[in-house]
């Protein structure tokens, strides 16, 4: 499979989707990634430690 670029959901930034990569979420029945690395990896802390909701 040639590599892709998708583009982020968060930053919009153009992000490569290598055949690697491809071929690993294909064989785990993952779908696309919706989130460039760096983003995908604040999406993941920010569901482990989520923000606190602002007092008012
Ligand atoms: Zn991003």
């Amino acid at each position: 499979m040639p590599d892709k670029i998708l583009i982020c959901q968060n930053c919009h930034n153009p992000f490569v989707y290598s055949d690697y990569e491809q071929n690993l979420d294909a064989k785990s029945g993952r779908p696309e990634p919706l989130y460039d690395p760096i983003c995908a990896s604040i999406k993941a802390s920010e569901a482990k430690h989520p923000p606190k909701p602002k007092r008012a």
